[in-house]
C-alpha cells in the first residue's frame, strides 16, 4: 500500500495559541509577506499568523514559502 504523501511546506511546531513565537520567527524571516488584513490572526503585524505563506492546520500552520527560514 502506498504511503500517503507528506503535506507540503514546513511545520515549525508553533501552536495557534503562541503569537509570541510566531512573531519571533517572522522577525527573522526574509520571506514574510503580509496577508490581506482581514486574514490576520495576530495583533503583531509581522507574524507568521499574518503571513500570506501560512496555511492553517488544526493545531498550527505550515509555511509554504519557497525559502522558509532554517
Ligand atoms: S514565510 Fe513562513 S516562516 Fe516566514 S513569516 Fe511567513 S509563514 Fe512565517
Amino acid at each position: 500500500m502506498p504511503r500517503p504523501a507528506s503535506p507540503p511546506g514546513t511545520d515549525f511546531g508553533i501552536p495557534r495559541g503562541d503569537p509570541a513565537r510566531a512573531a519571533a520567527l517572522a522577525a527573522r524571516c526574509a520571506s514574510f509577506a503580509p496577508d490581506d488584513e482581514d486574514e490576520w490572526a495576530a495583533d503583531e503585524a509581522r507574524s507568521c499568523f499574518n503571513c500570506r505563506w501560512r496555511r492553517w492546520t488544526p493545531d498550527s500552520f505550515r509555511c509554504l514559502a519557497p525559502s522558509p527560514p532554517t
